[in-house]
């Protein structure tokens, strides 16, 4: 993706009326265009992301990539300096991961998103320390998309309805089709049909393997995908990490890898196209830095 100049805004006043004028040199990333405001008579340059980060853009975003899609951070620590002769501890990666996670999930969040009429919820395990958290997740069927998920501890019809409202926060489907959780049918109620003045509804199916000995098989395996990354997912030690790195899966999904059915990627198929090149990452994170 070419930076699009409309983007870029005075940094002080955010005002558009600038002229380029002369670089500034930094250690790591070459020279960098500055710009002079007209409006406030100030310099300034653009912060696409990578500002006093001390390693290039490429490092830190393959850092990500493979990280989120299948290495642990001390795997990716060796892999860098048996190839690159470029020395990073594996604190380092992770820190990465979730300093551009969460700046990318705030922008992805605020897009706008062509959705389906089925939904699939399913939650998940995680075995945090010992301890059982639940990470919970629902999937347009049409784009494979995941349209929301939730973390928490324990699964009971609260962080049901949690879920559920994060769930369609980015379209509304006619159904969400569910298992057979005991949690659910009570967070349905609760959230579509106790208000009867002009709420919105949604049809709650649920799927029940036990008389239908048919598995959800359109979510199963997305679900096991999640699942396999999460088997070697170390800095899923700490509570306050666990969830920015489910977040990271979630981006990793639905904005950097093409679904394996559709052969397209779920955000584009759902109508948000970003103009992402061949290092989505990359991309992702300089159009999230310059739009928030
Ligand atoms: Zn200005």
């Amino acid at each position: 993706m070419y930076l699009n100049i409309s983007m870029i805004k005075c940094k002080h006043c955010s005002g558009k009326n600038f002229l380029k004028k002369g670089f500034r040199k930094t250690d790591n990333r070459g020279k960098i265009q500055k710009y002079f405001c007209k409006d406030c008579k100030r310099f300034f340059t653009n912060d696409d992301g990578f500002y006093r980060m001390r390693n290039k853009p490429e490092i830190i975003t393959m850092s990500i990539d493979m990280y989120v899609s299948n290495l642990s951070s001390r795997k990716m620590r060796n892999q860098l300096k048996r190839h690159l002769s470029h020395k990073v501890s594996h604190v380092s990666v992770l820190d990465w991961v979730r300093r551009y996670t969460l700046k990318v999930h705030k922008f992805i969040e605020r897009q706008g998103y062509n959705l389906g009429n089925s939904f699939y919820a399913d939650e998940t395990m995680i075995n945090r320390e010992g301890k059982l958290d639940r990470f919970w997740c629902c999937l347009d069927w049409d784009t494979r998309l995941i349209t929301g998920f939730h973390y928490s501890l324990s699964a009971n019809p609260i962080e049901a309805q949690e879920f559920l409202k994060k769930a369609i926060n980015k379209g509304k489907p006619k159904y969400i089709q569910t298992d057979a959780g005991v949690f659910y049918p009570r967070a349905f109620r609760k959230l579509f049909y106790s208000n009867k003045i002009g709420g919105l509804v949604i049809e709650h199916k649920i799927q029940n393997y036990q008389t239908t000995r048919v598995h959800n098989y359109r979510i199963e395996t997305v679900f096991m995908k999640i699942k396999d990354r999460v088997i070697d997912f170390r800095g899923l030690k700490a509570l306050w990490s666990a969830p920015i790195l489910m977040t990271a899966i979630v981006i990793q999904h639905n904005f950097i890898e093409n679904h394996s059915t559709t052969d397209e990627v779920p955000s584009e198929r759902a109508g948000v196209n970003l103009e992402l090149g061949e290092n989505r990452w990359l991309d992702l994170i300089k159009v999230a830095s310059l739009n928030l």
